[in-house]
């Protein structure tokens, strides 16, 4: 975990622009969404503290408005380690209470072997969303919504509606396995869900940041919710069979999948043991 901090101090920092006023920043930890305007930028998730000069100096080319407004996507530390920063700078931020509470906590992780101190006061969120909630600035709509448990028990999502860019949080990880925090109320049947959900609100016009990977569209996030469903059920059927996690590891589920999406630290046996536990 401090080796990914350090890492995000010297990492290139890519701008992409999106749609609109909304772009995105690639290369802190998770993908970055940003929105610029007369009320201040919103920013949704805050990368690794250590980039805070990086983004800096890619957020004042931008525009010199200052962030007033931070989402978090959920409590994953490459997603909020940048609250205080932001917030020292002038943001009030947004989570699901559940996010609210695990950062207020020592919280274990149990996949990354890693428990997290409590964050400073400053990082935590301000306000909570609950199921909807939607923000009005810059001319903009931005509704956020909860996903229910899926990749945590805090998920939500940013929608630029006039833009139509959707921003899924890590309840999708694009060209990659994706983590399941189990640890924090995560779980397979609801990553599948979420990923359900994603593909009902987008058309063929809707630019989806991922969490993880490339920005991308509709297709994409199909495929992903393909794999996810081919590989649960494959799991399911094996342990429905009464292979113990080390025989289900053994019989390659994800073998036919791993060249596309075995790209980060989740390898296709790590993922069969994310899927395995909840299957
Ligand atoms: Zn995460």
């Amino acid at each position: 975990m401090l080796a990914a901090r350090k890492r995000a101090e010297t990492a290139n920092i890519t701008v992409e622009a999106l749609r609109e006023s909304v772009r995105a920043l690639i290369g802190s930890g998770g993908n970055i969404a940003v929105l610029t305007g007369r009320d201040g930028k919103v920013i949704i998730d805050s990368g690794y503290a250590t980039s805070r000069a990086r983004i800096t100096d890619a957020l004042a080319k931008m525009d010199p408005g200052p962030i007033k407004h931070l989402v978090n996507t959920h409590w994953h530390f490459d997603h909020t380690d940048g609250n205080e920063w932001m917030h020292s700078d002038g943001a009030t931020i947004f989570a699901h209470e559940n996010t609210r509470k695990h950062l207020s906590t020592t919280t274990r992780v149990e996949g990354w072997d890693f428990a997290f101190p409590p964050s400073p006061a400053g990082a935590i969120s301000a306000e909570v969303v609950d199921k909807e909630k939607r923000l009005y600035l810059n001319s903009t709509t931005i509704a956020l919504s909860y996903y229910g448990p899926s990749h945590t028990d805090g998920d939500i999502s940013a929608h630029f509606v006039e833009a139509d860019v959707l921003h899924t949080g890590d309840t999708w990880w694009n060209g990659l396995y994706p983590f399941i925090d189990y640890s924090t109320g995560g779980h397979i049947k609801g990553m599948i869900k979420a990923a359900e959900a994603n593909l009902a609100r987008v058309t063929d016009k809707t630019i989806v940041i991922p969490g993880h990977g490339k920005i991308a569209g509709k297709p994409e996030l199909a495929e992903y919710r393909d794999m996810l469903v081919t590989i649960h059920d494959r799991v399911a059927a094996l342990k429905k069979e009464g292979k113990s996690l080390e025989e289900a590891i053994a019989a390659k589920p994800t073998a036919a999948y791993d060249s596309k999406w075995a790209n980060s630290f989740i390898t296709g046996d790590v993922f069969t043991k994310l899927v395995y536990a909840g299957a």
